[in-house]
């Protein structure tokens, strides 16, 4: 039967092995949640130009539009302008007058939607101007962000990898034999954010830094029993004790 000293050290063990994990852990998620400046930044411009550019497809569809519509417009007035000048067209003055009020209210029309697209044109441009002082900046940044992403990745990758490692460590204590000390070790540890043993150094407790009485130290010593430390709770354990015997 291994003794209560030899038990805990097992124990001490499997903490530091926990403790890394939840490390580990706690890195790994902070580096999903939280984004670095620059890659916050870099996340904001790029949300802007993306902003900008989809204020730009109405615009765009719009010039497109008043395009097709001149287009149109044009063949009108080429059909009225032809009926007009042929050689063959009819010499009935009225027939001749309404031709021209005709070509007239094309060639009007055509102008309106020629000074919209050239508004248009304007508003596209100023956002175009936008785009490229955004896009200046993103330049800016690139590479620090490419990096950093970089790096962050295989930082990731790299705790990831250590995890798995320490998950597996953590397999041999599978066949702890005390059930009911690893229970309690297990409550104590959520209990105590992750800490349910703290070794004692120089009489003190590293698990809250208040002394521990003398008292305490010769029952861990001596007693083969678990010994909980009075000001935080936690078991003691006392490195070296297996050797003292
Ligand atoms: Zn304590």
């Amino acid at each position: 039967m291994p003794t209560m000293t030899e038990k805990l050290s097992k124990l001490y063990e499997l903490q530091l092995l926990d403790n890394e994990i939840i490390e580990n852990l706690r890195r790994v998620r902070i580096l999903q949640k939280e984004e670095s400046p620059i890659q916050k930044k870099h996340k904001m411009l790029t949300a802007r130009l993306e902003k900008h550019n989809k204020e730009q497809e109405p615009i765009k569809k719009d010039i497109e539009m008043l395009d097709a519509e001149n287009v149109k417009h044009l063949e009108d007035r080429k059909d009225c302008e032809e009926k007009l000048f042929s050689p063959e067209s009819s010499s009935d003055p009225k027939m001749l007058q309404a031709l021209q009020v005709k070509r007239e209210q094309i060639g009007k029309l055509m102008k309106k939607h020629e000074d919209e697209k050239i508004m248009k044109q304007i508003e596209l441009d100023n956002i175009e101007t936008k785009k490229r002082d955004i896009i200046a900046q993103l330049e800016e940044i690139q590479e620090e962000f490419e990096n950093i992403t970089r790096e962050r990745e295989e930082e990731k990758k790299t705790l990831t990898t250590r995890i798995d490692e320490l998950k597996k460590e953590r397999m041999k204590f599978k066949n702890f034999e005390d059930k009911k000390l690893l229970a309690l070790y297990q409550r104590l540890q959520k209990e105590n954010d992750g800490v349910a043993i703290a070794s004692v150094d120089d009489y003190v407790c590293d698990g809250c830094f208040v002394e521990v009485s003398a008292a305490t130290i010769e029952r861990l010593k001596y007693n083969d029993e678990i010994v909980k430390c009075q000001r935080c709770g936690r078991i003691l354990y006392l490195p070296g004790n297996d050797e003292k015997g």
